[in-house]
């Protein structure tokens, strides 16, 4: 179990752990049941607000147990619906967490560590390095705190003035750990997270409709293929051969693109899940009609598709946008030679949309 604080992190606790601990307490285990119910299912973000429970009994818990960590340090809210929080954990480490609203779709996109370790040369969250890892509660409480956005169920959780609306109905229905950090180099927390967003009674968010995102760590992904999950693996390739990839992502330094490719295959046949190919276009770096030639090669090794991502620029890194005719060129070369490629829709541009952005402009005033 998580110990964020001097209490602990419920958000990290599972339905067994937290009944198992009641029992200790001389408590029935359908207590546990009543808890998590207002929690997930309510939205409970306090003891206090656990009204059917005793006044003693929850003052007992509220003692050893806290629901939420964080508290919501800013809010940004984009024109297209876009929202991304600033979340301020309680040893002032900052992290954050966006609702991606698209049609029916709700889209939390988590963090995983509070900075990232892997600096790779065109991303916000990597220049001030690794701060610390997000522990699992705190990887679950951001599910929790993007679902009050989108289907608010307490009235603290309401969404403030100024929000734009969103459709009905609102069900957070997807999340991908693509925010702050590399998932699989926080590996343990991660793991315990997904299993508590994906249990029944928890978020209760179905493995397919959770996606890790990583740089390519070939021993935990083959790791995480025997985990009996179903979620979908997005490998950030970025470029299509080694020299330039580990130019563009330090860490690919030390793991060649056709080991990343082995463990890649051995992840499909495990879980019959499609990979998918990350590959952010970066003017004139990667974006050129032989790099989509060697990304077809890639791509002709194992199951998966290609999402290709428009760089969003970062003030003071030397990287821009790609041209729109470059776009649609190495779209063009990847479908004619059988690709399944999409384009990723660039939301958020209003506000720090790159990730680590809002952070890193919080953490410079
Ligand atoms: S792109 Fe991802 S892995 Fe690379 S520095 Fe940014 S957060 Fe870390």
């Amino acid at each position: 179990m998580d110990a964020p604080c001097d209490r602990q992190h419920l958000l990290g606790t599972s339905l067994d752990e937290f009944a198992a601990s009641c029992e200790d307490c001389g408590m029935p285990p359908y207590r546990a049941q009543q808890v998590f119910e207002w929690v997930y299912a309510k939205g409970a973000h306090d003891f206090a607000a656990m009204t059917n429970l005793s006044k003693p009994l929850r003052e007992q818990w509220a003692r050893q147990w806290i629901v939420r960590t964080a508290t919501v340090d800013r809010r940004q809210i984009s024109t297209d619906g876009t929202v991304k929080l600033l979340l301020r954990w309680p040893d002032g480490a900052a992290s954050e967490c966006v609702l991606i609203p698209d049609g029916r779709r709700r889209t939390a996109c988590i963090s995983s560590q509070v900075g990232c370790p892997v600096g790779c040369a065109f991303c916000a969250s990597g220049l001030n390095g690794l701060q610390r890892q997000l522990s699992a509660g705190e990887i679950v409480e951001q599910v929790m705190h993007v679902r009050d956005l989108c289907e608010p169920r307490t009235p603290e959780a309401s969404a403030p003035p100024g929000t734009p609306p969103l459709p009905e109905p609102a069900r957070l229905s997807n999340i991908v750990v693509m925010g702050l950090g590399e998932p699989l180099a926080n590996y343990a927390a991660l793991l315990r997270a997904l299993r508590i967003i994906n249990a029944p009674w928890g978020p209760d968010i179905g493995a397919r409709s959770i996606t890790v995102s990583t740089v390519g760590l070939p021993t935990q992904i083959r790791r995480l293929a025997k985990e009996g999950l179903q979620i979908n693996l997005a490998v950030s390739l970025h470029a299509p051969e080694d020299k330039l990839r580990g130019r563009l992502i330090p860490w690919a330094k030390r793991v060649p693109i056709e080991e990343l490719v082995a463990a890649g295959r051995e992840y499909y046949e495990t879980t019959h899940r499609e990979l998918t190919i990350e590959y952010i276009l970066l003017d004139g770096v990667n974006d050129q009609p032989e790099h989509a030639t060697q990304l077809v090669k890639i791509c002709r090794q194992m199951r998966c598709n290609v999402n290709l991502i428009k760089y969003n620029p970062v003030p003071g890194l030397p990287f821009d946008r790609p041209k729109t005719f470059a776009v649609q060129k190495f779209v063009e070369r990847l479908r004619e030679r059988g690709v399944n490629v999409h384009i990723r829709k660039s939301r958020g541009l209003d506000i720090d949309a790159a990730c680590g952005q809002l952070r890193r402009s919080t953490l410079a005033r």
